[in-house]
């Protein structure tokens, strides 16, 4: 061969145009590497997702006429690193021109990167034609501006990429933002859409990955196994969304309901960042269904928002901040996590739903994983470090580009601000106004101090106590600290008790 190829497991795109006509001088490499399974400890989903997604992708290669080199996790010829394989297989092939696409992940770019340099055949990097920005073009959009503003970015590329906006230049409905007709409870109706996902039987593929020995944790959920693993159940999966989901999708984006992971959601993010998905053609389906009149407004552009905006705008921030943003520590936040993030045994209803559902399925929606998960992490002043790698092994979705932003910024604020304009973190009565957990739980969302008091609410006040010198004059606060000043010295000190206790017995709630 004259040339190989390397294809990522996250670059599963079969429209990418290096397949438009096969080429017998070129080998397709595809591998499985325990470099890549044990970065972090992985839930077994995701490791199971990935390799099965990737064999499926070799095997739909070759039936196109491609030539493809496979090497399986359990092959004795494979290294377990990724580069190591690459000059053993560029030595068998005697090839002399290594080309890949451009890695999501700061990690693997590096390691391709500082490796291509120092070899004697040719090392190119191509564009991975997945996103609609580059890496580096949210960082220009917004040039010396301290402060990013999600949204204004976001204007940007609907009025650049034409989405949602009318023939005079205006943004459909006339404004550029409907959150104010979303966010409600959800309260049993309207009905949840059919499970329509695809069902796959894992369990040889299982034992050969736990043979090798690669650790995990969580359900593999082996033989029931759920997640779109190409380009065609993705579509399908895509469509049936579309149809059942999205015009309930604003609405009750933000409810949470114990037993119900799903509810609204596209659960599209694996299908998405593997590439199986191109963003555009989901984005332009949602825009079709709202002008087939078949989804709201609200609930189309909030679900745009969240791919056209916050999906290319994070990866902005990770390309702008990376290496360093993952040991941010704004806070100085040094916690260890408790031990039931590994096993969802806590009374506290609310974390036990969204720890137990993301160690079942591999998933939680944003809320969850949001306002439960990252609320009591962030209040609880757990490491974000430590926070982060649990974020990135749990998720089937977690790759760096995307989750670290989202973790270590919007949620835990270890960026000082950078990403989110203030803490997102609530008491009890945000999740009660938008669940239904409080009502059935063990603690009381209503009491403050006690055996029986909720613990948000104690390490809610708290936080704020504790962060004043660097929180009291973000203006976003005011309010927050306007009421604990007027807050009784007594009260506070009250406060401030339960919340350390609760602290010294983090492993016990
Ligand atoms: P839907 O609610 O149906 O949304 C549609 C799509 O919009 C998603 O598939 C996703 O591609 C995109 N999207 C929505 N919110 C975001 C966001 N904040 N940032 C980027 N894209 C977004 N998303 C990941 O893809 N990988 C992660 O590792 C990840 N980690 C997260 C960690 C934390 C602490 C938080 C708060 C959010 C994280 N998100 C992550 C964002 C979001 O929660 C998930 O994209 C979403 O829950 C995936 O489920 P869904 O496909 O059903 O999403």
């Amino acid at each position: 061969a004259r040339a190989l190829r390397l294809i990522l497991g996250d670059q599963l795109n079969p429209l990418h145009s290096w397949f438009e006509h096969p080429d017998p001088g070129v080998v397709h490499v595809l591998m499985e590497v325990r470099q890549e399974t044990d970065y972090v400890l992985h839930h077994a989903q995701k490791i199971l997702a990935i390799f099965a997604a990737m064999r499926d992708f070799a095997r739909h290669l070759r039936e196109a006429g491609h030539r493809v080199r496979y090497v399986a996790i359990d092959d004795p010829s494979n290294r377990q690193d990724m580069t190591q394989n690459l000059a053993a297989l560029m030595a068998h092939y005697g090839a002399r021109e290594l080309s890949y696409q451009q890695p999501d992940e700061w990690r693997v770019s590096e390691n391709l990167r500082t490796w291509g340099a120092s070899q004697t055949f040719s090392v190119r990097e191509v564009d991975s034609e997945h996103f609609y920005t580059s890496r580096d073009e949210v960082a220009e959009f917004f040039g010396p501006r301290r402060q990013w503003l999600m949204e204004a970015f976001y204007r940007h590329m609907r009025q650049r990429h034409g989405v949602l906006m009318d023939t005079s230049g205006a943004p459909m409905g006339g404004r550029w933002n409907f959150d104010h007709d979303n966010r409600e409870p959800w309260q049993g109706t309207p009905l949840l859409p059919p499970d329509a996902r695809p069902v796959h039987d894992h369990r040889g593929l299982w034992e050969t990955v736990r043979q090798a020995g690669v650790q995990s944790f969580g359900n593999p959920q082996a033989g029931e196994f759920h997640w779109p693993l190409n380009r065609a159940q993705a579509l399908a999966w895509l469509d049936h969304f579309i149809q059942s989901a999205l015009p309930n999708f604003g609405a009750y984006e933000d409810a949470m309901s114990a037993g119900n992971p799903r509810l609204f959601h596209s659960q599209l993010s694996f299908a998405l960042n593997t590439k199986m998905l191109h963003p555009d053609e989901v984005v332009r389906q949602a825009q079709a269904a709202y002008e087939a009149g078949h989804a709201p407004l609200a609930a189309v552009e909030g679900f745009i928002r969240q791919i056209l905006g916050w999906r290319e705008y994070v990866r902005g921030v990770y390309w702008a901040h990376m290496p360093g943003y993952e040991t941010r520590n704004a806070l100085g936040h040094a916690r260890p996590l408790p031990a039931w993030f590994w096993t969802g045994q806590t009374t506290m209803r609310c974390m036990r739903d969204a720890i137990g559902n993301s160690l079942e399925n591999a998933y939680a929606h944003h809320i969850q994983r949001l306002m439960v998960i990252g609320n009591f992490a962030l209040l609880a002043g757990l490491d974000p470090g430590a926070v982060h790698q649990w974020y990135l092994g749990v998720y089937i979705d977690a790759f760096e580009w995307v989750e670290l932003p989202n973790t270590v910024g919007m949620s835990q604020f270890a960026d000082g601000g950078l990403l989110g304009t203030k803490p997102y973190v609530s008491s009890a009565s945000y999740i009660d106004r938008m669940s239904d957990y409080c009502q059935a739980c063990p603690y009381d969302r209503k009491q403050r101090t006690g055996d029986r008091a909720c613990p948000f609410n104690a390490l809610y006040w708290d936080f704020f106590a504790r962060h004043q010198p660097l929180l009291q004059d973000n203006r976003r606060l005011a309010m927050v600290y306007q009421q604990w000043r007027k807050t009784p010295e007594h009260v506070q000190t009250a406060l401030r008790d339960q919340a350390a206790l609760t602290l010294s017995r983090l492993d016990d709630l």
